[in-house]
């Protein structure tokens, strides 16, 4: 594998940012797109929260520029309460989620796996294929498989073979949560100038207040945004690493 040095990674940012909706401006141009102006774009997390701090600027973006945007959920984010059931701790959070989509202006899907007890085997696979397949994704945003949280890994692998029996039929993109702590070794190839939407960034992730976002999470994220902008010669960016390769749209 090559190095992509940092004028190329500055190179494609720049290109990418200057879209409007960032991602969008290569999966945009390709002809199988069913409505060349509009995506569908599908940003998968293992817990409700996870999509949101990786990728809640980007999400909220891409809904702003008037594309179709989903959080799908891979679990309801049951073990994630002290002290509470896994029924209620679910409602709840299931309850943040939607909250939290509201914001981003993302409409909420539930795979049905279970916090902190995900799987990874051939019917876990169907399914999220099968949940993928029913949306049509031009773009799916996932979780980075190197990451110390389990559940993390798991939707990073069952989306990453999904793309896979898909024909790699949309753009692959990786997020990260919490560099360093938990996602690993994230060495981003494109770069989202967020500082438009930050706040609402910020209120989608406060939604999560199960989570304690104001003194466990957030300020952990609003670093990172200010790190990734200086990297990408912008105030506060996300980053992400796109897979190189994809069935379409190949020169
Ligand atoms: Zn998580």
């Amino acid at each position: 594998m090559s190095e992509m040095t940092r004028r190329d990674v500055l190179c494609a940012s720049a290109a990418i940012m200057a879209a409007g909706a960032p991602l969008a401006a290569a999966e945009a141009a390709e002809p199988q797109t069913k409505d060349a102006k509009r995506l569908k774009v599908v940003a998968t997390g293992a817990h409700p929260d996870d999509a949101e701090s990786g990728a809640g600027g980007t999400m909220a973006l891409y809904a702003d520029a008037g594309h179709e945007v989903v959080s799908m959920y891979l679990t309801r984010g049951e073990a994630g309460v002290p002290g509470m059931g896994h029924d209620e701790a679910g409602r709840l959070r299931t309850a943040e989620a939607e909250a939290a989509c509201r914001i981003l202006g993302a409409r909420a899907v539930y795979v049905g796996q279970v916090d902190g007890a995900t799987e990874v085997n051939g019917k876990r696979y169907d399914e999220v294929r099968r949940a993928l397949s029913e949306e049509k994704p031009d773009i799916v945003l996932t979780q980075w498989p190197i990451d110390t949280h389990r559940d993390h890994q798991a939707i990073a692998i069952l989306v990453y073979d999904a793309w896979l029996r898909m024909d790699k039929s949309f753009a692959l993109y990786y997020y990260e949560v919490e560099s360093g702590v938990q996602s690993q070794h994230f060495w981003p190839t494109h770069y989202v100038d967020i500082e438009t939407v930050e706040s609402r960034k910020e209120q989608a992730c406060l939604a999560h207040k199960s989570q304690n976002p104001v003194t466990d999470f957030y300020p952990m994220h609003q670093r990172m945004q200010r790190f990734r902008g200086e990297e990408a010669g912008v105030k506060l960016a996300e980053a992400f690493v796109r897979h190189n390769q994809v069935s379409r749209g190949l020169l």
